[in-house]
């Protein structure tokens, strides 16, 4: 059993994926060719925002979102504590402050009525993240922001295709991303990534960014860097894309049978109504979360630990958290989550598996 079987996928699509990657070997146009720009046309308009500019991976799209906003050193970026790292890294890499905000029980992303008492003389952007597939709660970050003069941005690098309150993920905010990584619900064989935005002069910005700050070719109005999708990758996404909506179908209908199936005495990030999901991970939470890991691989049931420690107590972070300052949630969540196996092709006889195996485990162990 694979944790995301992507040779499954593969397999359903191969021979539309081998004929787009023939199409570009034949006219190698390995970069900036046509499926690119096609791309970025079909993204924009599956997300409903005007422009759609692609780029070498989810972090870079947040380096560069960063950069088009001309995050100064000093300045602060309100960011989750419990999530992966770009965030917090990219703004770090700047010479700027992430500021972490612990994230709620509800639906483990940022905590909105933890938010505004981080918020300072020196923030400049608020960062969202939608994690495990989920959009954080959009409207009241959007209302603070406007409030106090901030900027917004999604990383959206787990949400592709998630609606919040019939909008999709990608469309909520002044800027936004995804990421293109394998293993994400919609993922290339390779890295990639995407940034989103209705915002005309930001994403003239973000394309001079993304080319080494060329405005025309060798006139550099900027320093930037070179971030790009190839080709290839371009085509195997047009190819994917085009299955999308019946994936996150199936994973729905995967996560919506774990549910029933699950023992007592398991937790599961609630999704809000109002919100789709677009099934990134299937985390759910428990004690003894090692011992399950271990007895879920003697099955041979692989799973993740998304995440085992939070931002604010990562070595990279030590010298602008606060010693003593606490993330409550953030810490427990990081002690019981465990993601299962998740994607469009498991099968209802693993799902039955896994969750017969799981109540095995809370059996064995009360
Ligand atoms: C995967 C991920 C990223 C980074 O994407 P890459 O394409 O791997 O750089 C950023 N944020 C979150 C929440 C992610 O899950």
């Amino acid at each position: 059993m694979q944790f995301n079987d992507l040779q499954r996928q593969y397999t359903a699509y191969q021979s539309e994926i081998d004929e787009a990657i023939q199409k570009v070997l034949r006219s190698s146009q390995f970069i900036n060719g046509e499926e690119v720009g096609l791309l970025e046309q079909e993204l924009a308009e599956y997300v409903g925002v005007k422009h759609a500019i692609s780029c070498a991976s989810g972090t870079d799209a947040l380096l560069l979102c960063l950069m088009a906003l001309d995050l100064q050193p000093g300045e602060e970026i309100i960011c989750p504590a419990f999530s992966f790292i770009s965030p917090a890294s990219m703004t770090r890499l700047l010479s700027a402050t992430p500021v972490f905000v612990d994230v709620s029980p509800l639906d483990f992303n940022i905590d909105i009525e933890k938010l505004e008492g981080k918020i300072t003389t020196r923030t400049k952007a608020i960062i969202g993240v939608s994690l495990f597939g989920q959009c954080a709660d959009f409207d009241p970050i959007k209302e603070l922001a406007a409030k106090h003069g901030l900027w917004t941005i999604e990383d959206g690098a787990q949400s592709f295709g998630a609606t919040y309150k019939g909008d999709k993920s990608g469309s909520l905010t002044d800027l936004a991303i995804t990421s293109f990584f394998p293993a994400k619900p919609l993922g290339c064989y390779g890295d990639g990534g995407a940034i989103f935005t209705n915002n005309d002069v930001l994403a003239e910005k973000l394309r001079v960014l993304k080319s080494h700050g060329q405005t025309s070719r060798y006139y550099h109005q900027l320093v930037g860097l070179n971030s790009r999708l190839d080709t290839i990758q371009a085509a195997i996404l047009r190819v994917k894309l085009k299955h999308l909506d019946d994936e996150l179908q199936a994973r729905g209908q995967v996560a919506a049978t774990y549910k029933t199936l699950l023992p007592e005495g398991i937790f599961l990030p609630e999704v809000v109504n109002r919100r789709e999901s677009s099934w990134a991970q299937f985390t759910v939470g428990l004690g003894n979360r090692d011992q399950a890991k271990e007895y879920l691989a003697a099955k041979g049931i692989p799973t993740t630990i998304h995440y085992p420690l939070p931002l604010p107590m990562q070595d990279a972070f030590a010298d602008i958290v606060a010693p003593g300052e606490s993330f409550e949630v953030a810490s427990l969540l990081s002690e019981a989550v465990l993601s299962l196996p998740m994607h469009a092709f498991l099968s209802i006889e693993e799902i039955q598996y896994i969750a017969q195996s799981l109540k095995e485990f809370m059996e064995h162990e009360s």
